[in-house]
């Protein structure tokens, strides 16, 4: 099964110490958006998954949120690629609840949505806590070296099996076999 879950600072944009709050600091990452086009084309599934506890630290709102994720999907369509959903836990740290990563609760809500087993489903982050998560849930773990990634690799501890790539490219290329790639020119 290709179905990809990915986290979204870090990994598809440009990382801020302080927050992504309004569509002009949300800045996509070289590459990024390409790969998930690329991906897109050799039948990957794409749906993000992303903390976003300035919601809940009331740093932003919902409606500057749902501004960021237009302009993340309008470029994302001019490159070519589409994500199916984008998952998000609005929730401050403190707020007790099941789904800010690293507990697996947007995981466990995809597998449900879209009805699929979560032990074929490959995710990536930049965090430690995207890993865990994502593992919790049975999902393969790939670690990119974007945003926090250097600094998650260098802390070490990362779920057995965790693949590192330079970036979300770098895991594309990794995931669409060469014959694919090929024909993709
Ligand atoms: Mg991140
Ligand atoms: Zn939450």
């Amino acid at each position: 099964m290709k179905f990809l879950i990915l986290d979204r600072d870090g990994v598809i944009n440009q990382d801020s110490p302080d927050f992504v709050k309004k569509p002009d600091e949300w800045i996509a990452l070289p590459g990024a958006l390409e790969a998930i086009a690329r991906l897109n084309r050799a039948g990957w599934r794409v749906v993000v998954a992303t903390n976003q506890s300035g919601l809940g630290r009331c740093l932003f709102d919902t409606s500057a949120l749902n501004a960021i994720h237009t302009k993340f999907r309008a470029e994302l369509t001019r490159a070519g690629g589409n994500v199916e959903g984008i998952f998000i836990c609005p929730h401050a740290p403190d707020e007790q609840c099941d789904c800010r990563k690293p507990l697996p609760g947007m995981f466990l809500d995809i597998g449900r949505r879209f009805d699929i087993d979560l032990t074929q489903v490959h995710a990536v982050g930049d965090s430690a806590r995207d890993l865990i998560a994502a593992r919790a849930a049975g999902c393969k773990t790939w670690l990119v070296l974007t945003g926090n990634g250097a600094k998650t690799l260098a802390a070490g501890d990362l779920p057995e099996g965790t693949r590192v790539c330079a970036d979300l490219s770098a895991v594309a290329d990794e995931l669409i076999p060469p014959s694919n790639k090929a024909q993709q020119g």
